[in-house]
């Protein structure tokens, strides 16, 4: 998605990754689980869509998970880094913990700004600052933002493009009749 103002703040390009296995309860893009699906895209591809999005100030990376993908999306987010300012901000299903425990992840960190660690839990679902659960984390790992920057962030975002085709995200999407 080119542009989107619920997935992080300001006006932020958003990538999917397919496929998870964490399997949460009650996970809402079940679309994303199976490792077959989606598309598959050249990461130099990918990084020229993500260059060539209108006016954002950073890139969201979601899933799926897109730890279980974690060689790929660093080599994706090198290039962010090192060839725009674009800041990073990425959800993943693991806990903090288990995610340190991935022996690229301290590869990872420096190219992230945020991450927001958890896997969802029904039993424990608020809809607010991008949190879905209460037991999800937030670790900042530079400057750029802080956590009153993730508190405007809206809940949910309803995109209809020019075509009619319509967009719905955020981490509490409204259902559509
Ligand atoms: S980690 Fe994310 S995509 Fe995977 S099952 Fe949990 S909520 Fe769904």
């Amino acid at each position: 998605m080119p542009s989107s103002l619920a997935n992080g703040p300001g006006i932020r390009c958003c990538l999917w990754l397919q496929g998870c296995s964490l399997g949460c309860p009650g996970c809402f893009n079940p679309e994303t689980h199976d490792f077959a699906g989606g598309a598959s895209y050249n990461i130099d591809d990918v990084f020229g869509w993500i260059r060539e999005a209108p006016g954002v100030e950073g890139l969201t990376v979601s899933g799926g998970e897109p730890l279980q993908q974690v060689e790929s999306l660093m080599e994706l987010l090198e290039l962010v880094r090192s060839k725009t300012d674009l800041s990073v901000l990425v959800f993943t299903g693991f806990p903090f913990e288990a995610a340190e425990q991935i022996p690229s992840f301290w590869k990872l960190k420096p190219l992230i700004d945020v991450l927001i660690a958890g896997p969802y839990v029904e039993g424990l679902a608020v809809r607010s600052s991008l949190i879905s659960s209460t037991n999800k984390t937030l670790h900042f790992f530079s400057n750029r933002y802080s956590q009153a920057d993730l508190a405007t962030v809206p809940v949910s975002e309803v995109i209809i493009s020019a075509s009619g085709d319509v967009s719905v995200t955020g981490i509490d999407p409204v259902s559509l009749r």
